[in-house]
């Protein structure tokens, strides 16, 4: 049966939230569950009846986003990377979400947050990987996703550590799409431009700094400036992207980089 994303008024729309995909019987985890992209995910699969579970650094965003949708708490910090051993392995559908941002000049860049930001973007997607896959290969299928970015296609300045973590992961699913083709599993990255999450609305107090420009300048001088649909992209959307990588005619669809970046990789 199809549900409707909560916040699907904030596409102007209604929203189907299953899109004709049903995950009944199959196991997601998300990281990053708790807030943004990682909620919207969380509940767009929820919606097409997987069991999910939610996995977050923040306790009561968590249990807020799983009890919302029926699924299962994690409080999990991944930059500790003992903590992977503790989630559970047997998943069908992995969504690594979880990211951070740091914005400075290279030359001015704390080293331990760049190695945090790779630690979290990057180690913590490999570990988990790494865990669920086995399972993945016995069942035969499998559906990696992983949150990138258009800055893991492109470069911006003052996000060495960022763009360094997302052009990483962009590798990192690749060489998941050939090793799990075999088995019946996908993996690709999805990069959308700005999104509106607690993460971009943080940026733009930061960006402001860096750019010594007000923050309400930096939205259009800034953020949107490079992408001819001017506006910021909705997390329902780049979770229905990720639900429909999930569905019935994407087994082919895999080693992928699905740019949602409002035409900026065009212009
Ligand atoms: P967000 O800040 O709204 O949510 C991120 C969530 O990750 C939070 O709930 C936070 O608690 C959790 N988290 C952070 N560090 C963690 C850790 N160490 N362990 C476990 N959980 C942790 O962010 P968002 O905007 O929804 O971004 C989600 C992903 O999408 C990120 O990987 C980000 O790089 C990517 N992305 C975002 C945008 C955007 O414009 N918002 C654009 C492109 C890509």
């Amino acid at each position: 049966m199809t549900r409707e994303f909560a916040s699907s008024k904030q596409l102007g729309s209604t929203v189907s939230a299953t899109g004709g995909v049903n995950l009944s019987g199959r196991a997601a985890l998300v990281t990053g569950g708790g807030s943004g992209i990682g909620l919207a995910c969380a509940a767009a699969l929820a919606a097409a009846g997987a069991e999910v579970h939610v996995v977050d650094l923040d306790a009561e965003k968590a249990k807020t986003v799983a009890d919302a949708i029926g699924g299962v708490a994690h409080t999990a910090d991944l930059a500790d990377q003992d903590v992977i051993d503790t989630l559970p392995s047997d998943i069908d559908i992995l969504v690594n979400n979880a990211g951070i941002q740091h914005v400075a000049a290279l030359h001015e860049f704390p080293p331990d947050r760049f190695a945090l930001m790779q630690q979290v973007m990057v180690t913590a997607p490999f570990l988990l990987i790494r865990r669920v896959l086995p399972h993945m290969y016995a069942g035969g299928w499998g559906r990696v996703i992983n949150i990138s970015s258009v800055h893991g296609l492109r470069a911006s300045a003052f996000k060495s550590a960022y763009v360094t973590a997302k052009h990483a992961l962009e590798g990192l699913s690749k060489v998941t799409a050939v090793e799990g083709a075999p088995h019946g599993v996908t993996s690709n990255c999805v990069n959308p431009g700005y999104v509106r999450t607690p993460l971009v609305e943080g940026q733009i107090q930061d960006q402001a700094a860096a750019h010594g420009i007000s923050p309400g300048d930096v939205l259009s001088d800034v953020l949107l400036t490079r992408a001819p649909v001017k506006r910021l992209l909705e997390a329902e959307e780049v979770a229905a992207a990720a639900l429909w990588l999930c569905g019935p005619h994407t087994s082919y669809i895999t080693g992928a980089s699905l740019p949602m970046d409002g035409g900026w990789g065009a212009s």
